[in-house]
């Protein structure tokens, strides 16, 4: 089998935290257990993106003051080539303030920060405390089995959905998109969202072979089975602390 996952991190310095960039470590070591190479690559600021070459696009979480530099260059050297991945049905993924940059825009106040609209959402920060804790939602992927993700949120955005714009998921425990709505992420085709550190792939093995699955274009059960005692045992702990 000669496999490779190509993975594009975008601006993995500013938009890594809560070490967001764990979650690209899990997909390396998941490819490596199985014999699929891994090639990482990186666009930061200034950096063109190529729409072609990567299997599966990444953006993590960020400060509102990193956010905000992210947003102008996403807007000046990325968006024409997210949209085309997005057309080719690559795999993207943005968390916390990554997934807030995918969707329309960010509003801090008078300021309006654009995102690439690639998902119909917006986010505003509204009055009242950031929404911060363990959680724990039931994604809608079709699967019965291994269907709840467990993570940690901290973001002061509150994210609507548009008319028609399916969740990523539904709150078991937490806050989620906005506190009140029960929704969690967002999901159009292969383009995904959500709040969910942690980082979220190492508290959620299932999901990071979704992840590489559908970035290979490959069924889940193609890939290898692992010996996922420990992963289990943290997508455990993870779930207890939320309370589920
Ligand atoms: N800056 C954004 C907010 O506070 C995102 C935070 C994050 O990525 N954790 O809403």
């Amino acid at each position: 089998m000669d496999r490779v996952l190509r993975v594009c991190a975008l601006y993995p310095d500013l938009m890594n935290i809560y070490a967001d960039r764990g979650n690209l470590l899990v997909l390396e070591q998941r490819c490596a257990w199985r014999g699929i190479r891994f090639e990482l690559s990186s666009s930061g600021l200034g950096e063109p993106l190529d729409a072609d070459a990567y299997d599966l696009y990444y953006i993590g979480g960020g400060q509102d003051r990193d956010q905000r530099l992210c947003a102008e260059d996403l807007i000046a050297t990325k968006r024409d080539a997210l949209h085309a991945a997005a057309a080719r049905d690559a795999m993207i993924l943005g968390v916390c303030g990554g997934y807030q940059l995918l969707g329309h825009s960010y509003v801090l106040g008078q300021d309006e920060i654009p995102g690439v609209g690639l998902l119909d959402v917006r986010t505003v920060r509204e009055d009242g405390p950031r929404l911060i804790g363990n959680v724990a939602i039931e994604v809608s992927l079709g699967d019965v089995e291994d269907s709840i993700l467990a993570g940690f949120e901290n973001h002061g955005g509150r994210t609507y959905l548009g008319a028609g714009q399916e969740p990523l998921g539904c709150v078991l425990k937490g806050h989620g998109n906005d506190g009140r709505s029960g929704f969690e992420g967002a999901r159009a085709s292969n383009t995904i969202g959500t709040y969910l550190h942690g980082p979220l792939l190492p508290k959620n093995a299932w999901f990071a072979d979704r992840l590489i699955a559908t970035a290979l274009h490959i069924d889940p059960s193609d890939l290898a089975l692992l010996d996922d005692a420990f992963e289990q045992a943290a997508h455990l702990s993870a779930r207890r602390a939320a309370g589920i």
